[in-house]
């Protein structure tokens, strides 16, 4: 009762948040991103076809294995049929009651007193796998990949960097501004970054050359559910539900190509080059105990627009996932050293929340379709040292970063490794994290 009562304004929560409750997979219980409490979906590589899963502490549970043994119960046609797909759109495309209702299965099927009775313990070890022993895939086939920049500390850094008159564009505190991606370049953590040729701008000369200005963006990954029919906007209270979850996002970036390019359209080869993306999608509901209001507006603000007003959306459409990336060089590497941490962040500093741009992405009637990926933009805290991305930590390669060997970094150079990580944590809840994602960045 007590419990009930401190979550008391949060949705969404049930016995499967229950930090008491444990697993019969050892190393999930006190795990630090893939407890019981989180149950994130992804797909694992199985000879020529691909799985779904859920990772449980160093293992995952193979779901259309579980699913076929009969361990998940009853479930409804169009859930076991998502099940036995190779990718998660179908399982995106359930209604949010449906994902729920398979979340709860999958924790019954792994808490700590079940196994017996249901399936057997010994059966139950064979639905599992070591995530080391299999290779992930990326988690949905991406239709349309849209890539905002919600980062508010961020989108005034850059501003002052590339247009000191006016860093944020009158625009940017009335709509959740983005640009459409390419889905084609996305790839999952671990695919190595090749550093991209294109047009740059030398003494006023254009020449085609390799950039000399790679660069990260740390992003959260947000991952689309039910779509939306053309001409039929979401919306700002069902937008949430059309969120199937979260992940981590690396927007790589070429400056020099981006800085010659851009005007008047916008990021093309600077950004179209790869798109790493962890392969883990922490659902909606894993995230249910994490939930903040959104970002203050500003006194004097004029107000939001009311499409993009929605009042749960204002009580709890917010994120609060701790974000940090590391890099390892090369010379690191070869000398067994660990990857330094570059920055910490966290996702409250984003100006509009999910709900918000999935409510004026289809605003205009553009459909959304499952599997569809959105970017956040790149997540910075106020100060220098916090941000999500070399350009403005460096202040566009003027003060390059000390790494504790002696190393220096203005921009990536090859051998360079980049890893994102997420974490959310709340009194009286289990702690979850994202997974990673990572890229060595190759010449
Ligand atoms: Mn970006």
């Amino acid at each position: 009762m007590m419990k009930k009562q401190h979550v008391a304004g949060l949705d969404g929560i049930d016995e499967t948040h229950d930090a008491t409750r444990r697993s019969w997979v050892a190393s999930a219980n006190g795990h630090p991103e893939f407890p019981l409490q989180n149950l994130p979906m992804g797909v694992f590589r199985a000879g020529s076809r691909a799985r779904l899963a859920v990772a449980i502490g160093d293992e995952l549970l193979d779901l259309q294995a579980a699913h076929e043994l009969g361990a998940l119960g009853e479930l409804r046609g169009e859930t076991a049929e998502a099940i036995q797909t190779e990718t998660l759109n179908a399982w995106m495309a359930l209604p949010a009651a449906l994902r729920r209702e398979l979340r709860q299965a999958v924790w019954r099927l792994l808490c700590e007193n079940v196994p017996e009775g249901v399936i057997g313990a010994r059966l139950a070890g064979s639905l599992t796998l070591p995530r080391s022993s299999v290779k992930m895939a990326l988690p949905a086939a991406v239709g349309d990949y849209t890539d905002f920049y919600a980062g508010i500390h961020h989108a005034s850094n850059c501003g002052e960097i590339f247009r000191p008159e006016l860093p944020l564009q009158p625009n940017y505190r009335h709509l959740p501004v983005a640009y459409h991606g390419r889905a084609s370049t996305l790839r999952p953590s671990g695919t190595p970054v090749r550093r991209p040729s294109s047009q740059i701008c030398q003494d006023g000369q254009p020449v085609l050359s390799a950039t000399e200005k790679l660069d990260y963006e740390m992003e959260l990954a947000i991952w689309i559910g039910p779509g939306n029919d053309l001409a039929h906007p979401i919306g700002i209270e069902s937008a949430a539900e059309h969120v199937a979850g979260f992940g981590l996002l690396n927007d790589w970036s070429a400056r020099d190509i981006q800085a010659w390019e851009s005007l008047p359209l916008g990021p093309f080869q600077g950004k179209n080059f790869m798109t790493s993306l962890s392969p883990w999608v922490v659902t909606s509901d894993a995230m249910a105990p994490f939930r903040v209001p959104r970002m203050a507006r500003e006194a004097g603000h004029p107000g939001t627009l009311p499409y993009l007003d929605g009042d749960s959306d204002a009580r709890a459409g917010g994120v609060d996932i701790a974000v940090e990336v590391f890099i390892q060089t090369a010379r690191m590497r070869e000398a067994g050293e660990a990857p330094h941490r570059l920055s910490r962040g966290s996702a409250t500093a984003l100006y509009w929340t999910p709900a918000q741009m999935v409510a004026h992405h289809t605003v205009g009637g553009c459909d959304l379709r499952p599997g569809d990926l959105f970017g956040t933009g790149t997540i910075s805290m106020a100060s220098h040292q916090d941000c999500g991305c070399l350009l403005e930590m460096t202040e566009g390669g003027k003060k390059p970063v000390a790494l504790p060997n002696g190393e220096t970094r203005g921009f990536l150079q090859d051998g360079d490794e980049v890893i994102l990580r997420g974490f959310c944590a709340r009194e009286g809840f289990a702690s979850i994290g994202l997974g990673e994602c990572r890229g060595v960045v190759q010449g």
